[in-house]
């Protein structure tokens, strides 16, 4: 084991993430690839947010079912507003009153390779894939594993409407992961309560 992650293992050993607002330190770079992260995001409407790490930002898209394993789920994905990468990171509350009011949680977090070509068989730059509006992609995280295609279909309002595909790979079928954090293995619920307590005894974190 590289040294790095010995010392990481010595400091989540010291911590209960259940109880402590520190950051678990899984998202520490291992690798140059892009990262992705998918965030369970219980607001007004209960949704998944799809986010891929392209020019130093993240590009989002809300996909309301989340993201499939059956080649034969059509999920919808609507993109929304790029996002700061460090967000990548965030688990949590956002109070009530705020833009996208509700519970966070960090569902899958790991890094991607763009798997897009063009009809010749040629690669193309993520930036040219999104603008274009197809783009494959190989998911490296700790969930989900294998390749997905995003497409565009539909502009309305000013947002775009895409479909979010798994390729038939070997990865194809496997069954649907946990509903918990691959932070801190807690689920929604749990995140809720740990940020209520925290602002009932009155040291707010900000
Ligand atoms: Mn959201």
């Amino acid at each position: 084991m590289p040294k790095d992650r010995r010392e990481l293992a010595k400091y989540k050993s010291k911590r209960d993430f259940r109880k402590t607002p520190e950051p678990p330190g899984t998202l520490r770079r291992l690798s140059t690839e892009p990262t992705f992260v998918v965030q369970h995001h219980r607001a007004r409407a209960d949704h998944y947010d799809f986010r891929l790490e392209v020019d130093g930002v993240l590009k989002s898209w809300a996909v309301p079912r989340g993201l499939s394993f059956d080649p034969k789920d059509r999920r919808l994905g609507v993109m929304t507003e790029d996002h700061p990468l460090e967000y990548a990171a965030f688990e949590g509350v956002i109070p009530k009153g705020e833009y996208g009011a509700g519970t966070v949680m960090v569902w899958d977090v790991g890094y991607y390779w763009n798997r897009t070509t063009d009809r010749h068989g040629r690669p193309v730059p993520i930036q040219d894939a999104i603008q274009s509006g197809h783009l494959k992609v190989w998911l490296q995280g700790n969930k989900l594993v294998g390749g997905w295609a995003l497409t565009k279909f539909k502009e309305e309002k000013g947002k775009t409407q895409w479909i979010v595909l798994k390729h038939a790979d070997d990865n194809a079928g496997s069954p649907p992961p946990e509903d918990r954090s691959v932070l801190t293995g807690r689920t929604l619920e749990e995140i809720r309560k740990a940020a209520d307590a925290v602002w009932s005894s009155g040291r707010r974190v900000s």
